[in-house]
């Protein structure tokens, strides 16, 4: 923070400015200041109202409008327009009317994009006086074609700041938007795309005399615009500016590094400091993936990193052209504070403003004496909603000084108070919580997966557990790299039927002792295997990129979920352990306790190698159940290390044993024996109904009824309501569908769309798809890879044949030649009764159905034999809590991606011809690898009641985890 000197200076620039700037209220609040008051006064009103304006450009008609209008607000008492709105119902100049009262209030934050708007306003600035600096409002880029567009009208606004003569133009640029594959888990790829745009952009703002800032945008992509920035500011010529978040705690020592460029001796580094727009979904998204917060959550704080940041800038000298970006009377008159008693002439730095947030501030600043530089955003209405609602929040939060100001008629003291930080709180979980996933914006993460994926030992053996193998099987199975066939990854050895009867055999002696084993004790193995899996993370998902062809982020999201079912289990066992009373009567004791059932066999599927076997295993293993793990043989040595990891955690090799090979020959023989309790079964329809029938048909020896789990496929729709959010939409169908090549049982289908949002959505969707190439999995830069096998792919093209003759095509991706790739398709024109719109397909093809209304779409969706996952995009909460009510799918999503289900949060299984409906990862699953048992006990001995409460006999508390 500055020197305490500086703080008789700072109060009296700040009165200087309060006294200035109270004499008129902003634009916003002049003639608003009632309902603004009371939206401020009402956090339900005003979380409704920006619901309503951030649907509002996308609703077609007075009917769709008086929906949403009176779903929103229609149970607030509103007075003004908005409350005659609301009493005129679905009249058909409603819409007009509401439409301009909300461009009216968009046109205070930006200028529509004509040129002669835009002309206006700059003539405006130029009276002030102020800069200005450009932002071309828009949807979010998904799209190569989107981002030639953004690139375009940077061109045509470069072209009308020209001509307009505008006073130091600037425009800010969203990298973003530059290319819709901006990722930083491919820094290299992603830097060359957007300079790919970027570089003839700057050569154009070079010569119609304009300067660029590169604006700073989320977490994810924090680290490519630095990189650049620094690849831009390295050549000869004007260098862009760069915008820094006060509100990262990470900025002072980004800002640190950007001090030490070399070239600053020539040029000024010019740096636009801000507090950071995006703290909502910064917060949300951090805590969602149980990452630390990149941002403070403390207000003071960021206003103390603020002024030590500017500190910083100024103290720099000549070498850096500050530009303070606040409405903070604090954070400005700290600045000039700074400026002044550093001497800093006028010109060598700036304050900068947002259009419309503070005109009496903007004044105030320039009568100071300081250069001022007004933020325009230009657009059209829909492109800048987001823009307006981020701005009209920033507007009324409580923290807002303008709020403060001139809403709360806060006292200048209060307003120019020392920022004052309160320490951070730990925030010390307790019991279970999820691993995070790896953040691939660190370099760290990404080096220790290329190094992982370099490390991996290809061309060993994985024999048979030596207990396995009085003789050798003599069957060995190559494991292939299936994006590039002719490499070997290892040699399995499979198991036959010999070795599938001496496994059984070994869990039924193991059983007992097993079963004897305190609950504790199977939790601690159960942990221990997590904190391997943990320590080991990078090399066991380098494997399944390896074997099974994912990209690292689906790998390492499955290593994690593995983890989460090894410790979510623990400790869901120990809950359950132990003796607990049902009923006490004076002279009976009631109690119950769960039991083992016995040998377990665990039979997997390979797409999701570690976390299903994982999560089938670990919950039989911690109920005191032996396990015969029978992977699927594309995913044998991912089954191989993770079977290696229970032995090296402590679980006897007998309670744990591992049977790889071919699944129509030893499922059977494991499903039909008599001595095999229970089986946990995740895989096909096909297999898992053959295996109900093998597990429920009794054998003359077996002396049990066999416990069947059965987790199967799906064909799961994504509704998009005709008032959808369709940059949310496009973003989720696209992962949903397409992501691990739409090798999910959880992944999206069917795609019903609802009325007019159809056409849109599918060329938007189309577009997406197309930007994304193909290729191998290993290369972070590709995100769709290949199919699992040769099978995979043969089948999915007669699928394509199949959608062809119901449908139409209408978009197919290239596929590499080598590797067993299958280019994704669109097929459009599906009706319900077709293949494609009932059949699990398990490749990137997605089935469209273009519904009439949103009932319709609800029959359909719900008309299908499976029930495991869904999705629903809409902004009308009636349509929301119609498909909350009826969509009846195991996991119903709304708003988001339908994959990805995280263990304890969404406990995950579906019902119909999906499985039995008892979901994994939740509260229930450990019920079906139990039984239980109650024991009444008299306790009257001839009219004499023994023992009482807690000390009756016989019954003992639940076991505490250790
Ligand atoms: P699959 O049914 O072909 O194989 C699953 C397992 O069963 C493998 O270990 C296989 O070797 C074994 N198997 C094969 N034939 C068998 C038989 N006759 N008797 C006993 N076992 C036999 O499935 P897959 O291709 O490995 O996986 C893809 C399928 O799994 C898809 O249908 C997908 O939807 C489903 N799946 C469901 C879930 C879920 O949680 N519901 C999760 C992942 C995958």
């Amino acid at each position: 923070m500055a020197g305490t000197s500086l703080e008789p200076s700072i109060q009296a620039i700040g009165r200087a400015l309060y006294r200035r700037a109270r004499a008129h209220p902003p634009a916003l609040y002049a003639g608003r200041r009632q309902a603004l008051e009371r939206a401020v006064g009402d956090d339900r009103l005003r979380d409704a109202l920006f619901q309503f304006v951030d649907v509002l450009p996308q609703l077609r008609d007075a009917a769709a409008i008086a929906a949403h209008f009176n779903a929103y607000l229609g149970h607030f008492e509103l007075g003004g327009l908005f409350g005659r709105a609301l009493r005129l119902g679905t009249h058909a100049w409603m819409a007009p009317l509401l439409r301009a009262t909300v461009a009216r209030m968009a046109r205070l934050f930006m200028v529509e994009e004509t040129e002669a708007a835009l002309a206006a306003a700059l003539s405006r600035l130029a009276r002030l006086p102020a800069g200005v600096s450009l932002d071309a409002l828009g949807e979010t880029v998904l799209s190569e074609a989107e981002a030639d567009a953004y690139a375009a009208r940077i061109v045509k606004l470069l072209g009308w700041l020209a001509a307009a003569r505008a006073q130091r133009p600037d425009i800010s640029i969203k990298l973003s938007a530059l290319t819709p594959r901006f990722d930083s888990i491919d820094p290299a790829g992603s830097v060359d795309r957007v300079l790919g745009r970027l570089d003839p952009l700057c050569d154009e703002a070079a010569r119609t005399g304009a300067s660029l800032t590169l604006d700073m945008e989320n977490h994810d992509s924090r680290p490519l615009v630095l990189a650049v920035f620094r690849r831009l500011a390295e050549r000869p010529g004007p260098a862009p500016g760069v915008a820094l978040q006060g509100y990262r705690p990470d900025a002072e020592a980004d800002l640190r590094s950007l001090l030490e460029l070399p070239w600053l001796a020539a040029r000024p580094l010019r740096v636009r400091l801000v507090k950071g727009a995006y703290w909502d979904s910064e917060v949300a998204l951090a805590t969602q993936r149980f990452w630390p917060l990149p941002v403070y959550t403390d207000k003071a704080a960021t206003d103390a990193q603020f002024e030590r940041l500017s500190a910083l800038l100024f103290g720099a000298g000549e070498r850096v052209y500050p530009m303070i970006a606040s409405h903070n009377l604090r954070s400005l008159a700290h600045a000039l504070a700074l400026a002044r008693s550093l001497g800093r002439a006028p010109d060598s730095w700036e304050v900068q403003m947002l259009h419309g947030m503070a005109d009496p501030l903007a004044a105030a600043v320039i009568g100071e004496g300081a250069r001022l530089r007004v933020y325009l955003p230009v657009g059209d209405l829909v492109g800048g909603i987001a823009y307006l609602i981020r701005r009209l929040l920033e507007n009324t939060a409580s923290t807002s000084v303008l709020r403060q100001t001139y809403l709360e008629d806060s006292p200048p003291e209060r307003l120019l108070a020392p920022p004052r930080p309160a320490l951070q709180e730990a925030n010390a979980g307790q019991g279970f919580s999820n691993a995070p996933v790896s953040d691939f914006t660190l370099d760290a993460s990404r080096r220790a997966m290329r190094d992982a994926l370099a490390a991996a030992k290809r061309g060993r053996d994985y024999p048979l557990h030596a207990a396995l193998r009085e003789a050798a099987s003599g069957r060995w199975q190559d494991s292939r790299n299936p994006a590039a066939p002719a490499e070997v990854l290892g040699r399995v050895e499979l198991a036959g039927p010999a070795h599938a009867a001496r496994a059984i055999r070994r869990a039924v002696e193991a059983f007992p002792a097993w079963r004897e084993t305190s609950v504790a004790e199977r939790a601690r193995l159960s942990r221990r295997v997590a904190d391997i899996l943990h320590a080991r993370r990078h090399e066991l998902a380098a494997w399944q990129v390896l074997e099974v062809g994912k990209a690292w982020r689906e790998a390492d999201a499955d290593v994690a979920e593995a983890i989460d079912c090894w410790n979510f289990y623990a400790d869901a066992a120990e809950r359950l352990a132990g003796w607990r009373s049902t009923r006490d009567f004076p002279g009976e004791a009631n109690a119950m306790r769960y039991e083992s059932l016995g040998p377990t066999a665990v039979i997997a599927p390979w797409n999701f190698p570690l976390a299903i076997l994982s999560g089938m295993s670990a919950a039989a293993l911690v109920c005191g159940n032996p396990v015969i793990m029978k992977p699927a043989t594309p995913a044998s040595i991912n089954a191989c290390a993770l079977h290696a990891i229970l032995l090296e955690a402590g679980f006897a090799p007998t309670v744990a044993q591992l049977l790889p090979g071919d699944g129509a020959s030893l499922g059977p023989l494991l499903a039909g024996h008599p001595d095999v309790a229970a089986i946990a079964f995740t895989g096909s329809r096909e297999v898992g109904l053959a295996l109900l029938e093998q597990a429920h048909r009794t054998h003359p020896q077996q002396r049990r009824i066999k416990r069947v789990v059965c987790e199967m496929g799906g064909k799961n729709a994504i509704i998009v309501d005709e008032d959808a959010d369709l940059d949310d939409a496009v973003t989720h169908i696209l992962a949903s569908a397409f992501d691990y090549q739409g090798q999910k049982c959880s992944a999206a289908s069917r795609l019903i769309s609802v009325g007019r949002v159809h056409e849109r959505l599918l060329a938007r969707l189309a577009d997406a798809l197309a930007s994304w190439p193909l290729g191998p999995p290993t290369d972070p830069q590709y995100r769709f890879g290949p199919l699992i096998g040769a099978q995979a792919v043969a089948k999915a093209q007669r699928y394509l044949e199949i959608g062809r003759a119901e449908g139409t095509l209408v978009y197919r991706g290239k596929a590499p030649a080598d590797g067993h790739y299958f280019a994704p398709a669109i097929l459009a024109d599906i009706q319900p009764q077709h293949r494609l719109a009932r059949e699990e397909i398990f490749a990137p093809i997605l089935a469209v159905l273009h519904a009439p209304d949103f009932d319709t779409a609800l029959a359909w969706a719900n008309d299908s034999d499976y029930a495991l996952t869904g999705g629903v995009f809409s902004r009308l909460p009636e349509h929301l809590d119609a498909a909350q009510r009826r969509f009846r799918v195991g996991n119903l999503y709304l708003n988001r991606g339908i994959t990805g289900a995280r263990v304890g949060i969404q406990p995950f299984g579906g019902t119909a011809l999906s499985g039995t409906g008892v979901q994994a990862g939740g509260e229930d699953y450990l019920g079906q690898f139990l039984w239980s048992r109650v024991v009444s006990r008299n306790q009257l001995r001839h009219g004499h009641v023994a023992g009482t409460g807690s000390q009756r006999e016989g019954v003992t508390r639940p076991q505490a985890r250790p």
